[in-house]
């Protein structure tokens, strides 16, 4: 089936050659008009259907939502909002939308309605640009690392460590539910399971993806990751991708450096890539926030504001330079907000981040060196005996897009601290033998995809951005 892809005929086609279509349709105005869409672009090719001489019977199955081919030769139009058009010489219905029972109608639904029919909602503009960005985005990760030299190594997404996902961690066996073998102590008895031993989804792929840093030299994964958040929120979701890189003889100036690198050169790539798309979405966007009272709306487009994340630097802080900035503003009286900070040692809220971000240096911020307390076995320790060589990244609007450390390499250290948490040891043998072996220096972190994604399309909601969102009670499909 040779068809020509709509993008193509408004950005490369001459006028004067016959072409096949094929799509669905958007509006059918006149009994005359079609615009029909394929997914290739946000723009409709208009169709011009010579109704005099078509049967009323097959008029009548050209509906909103019907996938339909047209052959025809391209033509410039003289009508207004297009510069060509295809009269049809022959048009064939290949699938009907019954107009009673098909949700999809031309006026603007609401996020709500259509996360309700996630599996249609592709056919909506909103979510054409958003999947076609999404789409660009992912490519741009790849193309960006493997430049580099980066190696993608696949992580396991069934594994017997739960990296530190207490308690988020969704469990895997092939047990029948009602016949789990226990022990004699009621205890189950996970050696007759699949795999002879508890098993659960990644929660990431980080140590795995160190043990191949430490022989690859630049390794990244980039796959689902698996988290039972019980949280209902506009950032979390319990299937997301995450992109992580991870690097020998990088140490955290090269993380940070890398990760600015790689934010920026992807928001680049869509800017070049899908500009309809972004100027569709920057629209949408900047509706929305006329619907908003004066002082709450947004003075940047969303356009402005990739443009900008590009042009500065991004903010690098330590916590506790994070924690002086929070303490000042909360007892500076003329702020609107009280950033009351429990002090030193706390883990940040997200209202502090995004004053940080949004208020305070209006940029990216990158925070490192935070309290060890708060961050994970596997953060060198800095010499202060207090802070960790740990970073997070922070977005506008987002808050933590990067979560990243320089890892300890230092067995000695590495072990002590496991023993202070009572990381069982033995467990993570294959992981402490890097350190045993051949140790070096060595960075990394883990991007969330859908955050970029999120940031990039201007979109409110997490749920919005990934194609089929898994969050507590929703896993139709
Ligand atoms: P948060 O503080 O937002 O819960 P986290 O610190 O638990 O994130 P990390 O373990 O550092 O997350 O994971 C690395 C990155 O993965 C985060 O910076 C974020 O971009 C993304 N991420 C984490 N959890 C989720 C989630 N449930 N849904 C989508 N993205 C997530
Ligand atoms: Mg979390
Ligand atoms: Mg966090
Ligand atoms: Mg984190």
């Amino acid at each position: 089936s040779q068809r020509t892809k709509i993008k193509a005929l408004l950005t490369g086609t001459p006028t004067g050659t016959e072409v096949t279509v094929k799509g669905w349709v958007r509006a059918f105005r006149q009994n005359r008009f079609i615009a029909l869409n394929d997914g290739s672009t946000n723009n409709n090719i208009q169709i011009v259907v010579d109704f005099e001489n078509t049967d009323p019977a097959l008029l009548k199955r050209i509906t909103v939502g019907a996938a339909i081919s047209v052959t025809g030769v391209l033509t410039q139009s003289l009508g207004q909002g297009q510069t060509v058009e295809i009269p049809a010489s022959t048009l064939e219905v290949l699938g009907d939308a019954d107009p009673e029972k098909y949700p999809i109608q031309p006026k603007k639904h609401s996020l709500e309605f259509l996360r309700e029919n996630a599996h249609l909602r592709f056919r909506t503009n909103t979510f054409g640009a958003i999947f076609r960005v999404r789409n660009t985005l992912a490519f741009a990760v790849h193309q960006f690392l493997q430049e580099k030299g980066f190696v993608y190594l696949h992580t396991p997404i069934i594994t017997a460590s739960d990296a530190e996902g207490a308690g988020e961690t969704f469990h895997v066996t092939n047990f029948d539910f009602d016949k789990i073998p226990r022990n004699d102590v009621g205890e189950i008895d996970y050696k007759q399971d699949f795999f002879g031993r508890a098993t659960n989804l990644t929660v990431s792929g980080q140590l795995e993806g160190e043990l191949g840093a430490m022989a690859l030299s630049d390794i990244y994964t980039f796959g689902p990751t698996f988290r039972a958040e019980n949280s209902n929120t506009t950032r979390h979701l319990a299937e997301f991708w995450m992109i992580e890189p991870e690097m020998a003889f990088y140490d955290l100036k090269d993380n940070a450096d890398l990760a600015e690198d790689l934010l920026k050169y992807v928001i680049q790539y869509a800017l070049d890539k899908n500009k309809d798309d972004l100027e569709f979405l920057s629209q949408r966007l900047a509706d929305e926030e006329k619907q908003k009272p004066q002082n709450e709306r947004s003075e940047m487009s969303l356009l402005d504001k990739l443009q900008f994340c590009l042009d500065n630097d991004f903010e690098r802080i330590t916590y506790t330079e994070a924690i002086d900035i929070l303490r000042e503003s909360s007892h500076n009286k003329k702020k609107k907000f009280q950033y009351l900070i429990e002090g030193w040692g706390a883990d940040l809220q997200s209202e502090h981040e995004r004053y940080l971000v949004e208020k305070h240096f209006k940029k990216p911020v990158v925070l490192t060196d935070y309290p060890k307390e708060i961050k994970s076995f596997y953060m060198r320790q800095n010499d202060d005996g207090k802070t960790v060589a740990a970073m997070d990244i922070l977005f506008p609007g987002i808050g933590e897009i990067i979560g990243g450390s320089q890892r300890e390499e230092r067995l000695d250290r590495l072990e002590q601290r496991m023993d202070e948490l009572g990381i069982p040891k033995d467990e993570l043998w294959w992981y402490l033998d890097t350190r045993r072996f051949g140790t070096c220096p060595h960075a990394g972190f883990g991007l969330g995809f859908e955050r970029l994604v999120l940031f990039v399309t201007g979109m409110g909601n997490i749920r919005d951005v990934i194609p089929f969102p898994r969050f507590p009670k929703n896993a139709e499909f």
